[in-house]
């Protein structure tokens, strides 16, 4: 008899990226090979553990920029998509090969609703193409991942019965996708929960968490798989991706981050990078980040009421549960609006090197608030010339 003592020991989450593949295909959010070059670079240096490069049957320019980051990464394992096609899947093998460590990824629909209308198959022709699809992967390179598409609306049974034989042909990834962002968080975790308790073979393979963000449930749904027992999380910088995109990268590592007691994992992100990867996604792409998204949008640590820059300025854990300074973000900034108080004026005003007055910085802050009920953004130019004028009366 031995006795168990649990360890909370943290399990790793392996991080792939997606930005390049799935975010591209937001509309609009095309990228030419060489920033391509730029954000694969970027997202090797920040320690993803698989990038995702593009989609090597789909274009000319897909295949040279996963065949280039193949060559250039020096990390992370490259992958490539592909659908279930002997042609997809050799050309994709053909984009990884430089890759020290290259993936084929190739997918197939699972739910009736994809069989019938998209695929025009019956589920015996489906099975059949998994088998074959994995098998093709695996003649060419041992690191396959398996992924079924819509996997949140198939039919359990047949799903697993897919998942078994992928893993049987040789996947040692096996992707469950909520390809329309439809799931609930618990559905999530318990189809994930399922699949792992009803494949036979499914010790043999890690799970992998997919989810879009139709529904704003991207993150939440991630982090149920992963719970569950997902130990793979496929994800965006800043979220991009097809229709309301995918789960954004650095909620996933920041939520792990912060609330390890509850999410007791851990990944290889270096997440003071995160601030200057969503910068250089949002260029390359076009796409402005919501001023208050998480982790990264430019109010994600701006404070403007005078209760919060109060509390702020007694302590910054009153009201941040993370430091700017670990995902890279420019310290805490106390946006002067009306709804600033003094001490955040008062320091304000000794910042911009203006001597303190006790009667001048009174009359000052009245003007300030009269001006900030007027005005949108004060800058600190404005309060600049509040003061000096004040100043200068004096
Ligand atoms: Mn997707």
């Amino acid at each position: 008899m031995t006795s168990i003592t649990s360890t909370p020991e943290k399990e790793q989450i392996i991080v792939l990226d997606t930005t390049l593949r799935d975010g591209e295909q937001a509309p609009g959010a095309t990228m030419n090979l060489e920033e391509k070059l730029q954000i694969a670079e970027m997202l090797d240096e920040m320690r993803v553990d698989v990038i995702e490069g593009g989609y090597p049957a789909a274009s000319e320019g897909d295949y040279a920029a996963v065949h280039a980051i193949a060559k250039q990464t020096k990390n992370a394992a490259v992958c490539g998509l592909s659908r279930a096609t002997h042609n997809d899947i050799d050309r994709c093998a053909e984009a990884v090969r430089p890759a020290r460590r290259g993936r084929i990824s190739t997918f197939i629909s699972t739910s009736p609703i994809h069989m019938k209308w998209k695929l025009q198959m019956e589920e015996e022709q489906v099975y059949e193409l998994v088998i074959a699809q994995v098998t093709r992967a695996r003649t060419h390179i041992d690191d396959v991942e398996w992924c079924s598409e819509d996997a949140t609306r198939s039919d359990y049974e047949f799903l697993c019965r897919c998942i078994e034989a992928a893993i049987k042909a040789g996947a040692s990834t096996i992707n469950l996708a909520d390809t329309v962002g439809y799931c609930m968080p618990e559905e999530y975790a318990a189809m994930v929960r399922m699949a792992r308790e009803r494949v036979p073979n499914s010790d043999k393979a890690t799970f992998s968490v997919h989810c879009h963000n139709d529904l704003g449930m991207a993150v939440s749904n991630s982090l149920a798989g992963i719970c569950a027992g997902a130990r793979q999380v496929e994800c965006t910088i800043n979220g991009i991706g097809e229709r309301a995109g995918n789960a954004s990268l650095e909620e996933v590592v920041m939520a792990i981050n912060v609330r390890n007691d509850v999410l007791p994992y851990r990944t290889n992100i270096e997440t003071q990078m995160l601030a200057r990867a969503s910068k250089l996604v949002s260029e390359a792409t076009s796409f402005p980040v919501q001023y208050n998204k998480a982790i990264v949008g430019r109010n994600a640590f701006a404070h403007e009421a005078g209760i919060h820059q109060d509390g702020m300025l007694k302590n910054a854990q009153t009201y941040e549960i993370m430091n700017p300074e670990s995902v890279g973000a420019e310290r805490t900034s106390f946006v002067m609006g009306k709804h600033s108080g003094r001490r955040a004026f008062a320091r304000k005003v000794e910042e911009l090197g203006y001597p303190h007055s006790e009667p001048a910085l009174e009359y000052a802050f009245l003007q300030f608030k009269a001006l900030a009920d007027r005005k949108k953004h004060i800058s600190d130019d404005d309060i600049r010339s509040l003061v000096a004028a004040e100043l200068a009366r004096r």
